[in-house]
């Protein structure tokens, strides 16, 4: 069998229980290679160490490019529309509330705050989805090797049942899904967030993912906020980075935009899973109030993350913990 893609999954800004799983050589950005016997822990936030000694691919076939300044990408991916419908039920953008209304929006100019989990009082806990997307993923869907990184199972899953939910968009993702963009939107207890265009890292090293200059950015941000805003539905200011990598020249970048930095303190570790059952206990060992949870729609590289959330969803209950959009988990009451 070939190796996967290594790219997608998360640090934590709390420790990271690294789990058994049988991942392929290399690991992935969110954690180190495999390792292999029982739960250990690892540190708090990503760095150089923790990387994959090897790059993965996508590093090495990397062609990814700086988002457009100004407009959608012109992407067409397997005969996906090129833009956002912006003439399908998506408002007007004069419509639109002002990016300082949004969740998650702050005065513009000042560092962005960064949260990892909201009050702990109450029972309100966040699920949120991250939908990576980089120019090596496209490949892999061209090339017919991946069919679907869109878990629509999830998707499925939250619809029927109700559950709130906060999905962390990558622009090429979007691009590349305009349809189960437009569902994501169309659903009111869904919000909208933001995960870089494509992907990339904007630390010097994150578990071998393709990297940015900072100075790119905002721009990068930026570019995704306005692939996202078209469609509407519950837009906010949240943006989160690739592999919850990133230092204090990142932050200072992204001061101009407005925004809340989102990491999270549940890492359901479900990247490459190969059993629904680590990713339920890392998750339901470590939830509490308030808690963020961060988890994988992108199903051909978080395979198991389908079979896993009903798991997790009967749990909460069980601990009385109820999921609840990430604006509501941070501010509850407001
Ligand atoms: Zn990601």
């Amino acid at each position: 069998m070939r190796a996967r893609r290594f790219l997608l999954a998360p640090a934590t800004a709390a420790a990271v229980a690294v789990t058994a799983l049988a991942l392929p050589r290399g690991g992935w950005d969110g954690l180190p290679a495999p390792v292999p016997g029982p739960a250990v822990v690892a540190p708090a936030r990503a760095s150089a160490s923790h990387a994959p000694a090897t790059p993965d691919r996508a590093t090495a076939t990397r062609t990814a490019t700086a988002p457009p300044a100004s407009a959608p990408p012109a992407h067409h991916t397997d005969g996906a529309p090129a833009r956002p419908p912006a003439d399908r039920g998506a408002p007007p953008p004069s419509a639109a509330p002002s990016a300082a209304a949004l969740p998650g929006a702050t005065r513009p100019g000042t560092r962005p705050p960064v949260v990892s989990h909201g009050p702990r009082t109450g029972n309100k806990v966040a699920l949120t989805f991250d939908a990576d997307m980089t120019d090596a993923m496209l490949d892999d869907l061209r090339s017919g090797r991946v069919r679907s990184y869109a878990n629509l199972r999830v998707v499925e899953l939250l619809e029927r049942e109700r559950i709130p939910a906060t999905f962390f968009l990558t622009g090429k993702w979007v691009t590349r899904y305009p349809e189960v963009t437009r569902r994501l939107a169309a659903n009111p207890l869904f919000e909208l967030a933001n995960h870089t265009y494509g992907h990339e890292a904007y630390t010097a090293e994150c578990y071998g993912l393709p990297t940015a200059p900072t100075s790119q950015l905002a721009q990068d941000v930026a570019a995704t906020f306005r692939i996202l805003e078209p469609y509407g539905g519950r837009q906010t200011r949240y943006f989160r980075f690739p592999g919850l990598c990133y230092d204090a020249a990142a932050l200072a970048a992204l001061a101009p935009l407005g925004v809340t930095v989102v990491d999270g303190d549940v890492v359901s570790g479900d990247p490459f899973a190969t059993d629904w059952r680590p990713i339920v206990e890392a998750v339901l060992s470590a939830v509490r109030p308030g808690s963020i949870v961060i988890l994988h729609v992108t199903e051909a590289n978080a395979p198991m993350t389908d079979e896993a959330l009903p798991h997790i969803l009967a749990g909460l209950r069980q601990r009385g913990l109820e999921p609840a959009p990430l604006s509501e988990v941070l501010a509850p009451g407001a």
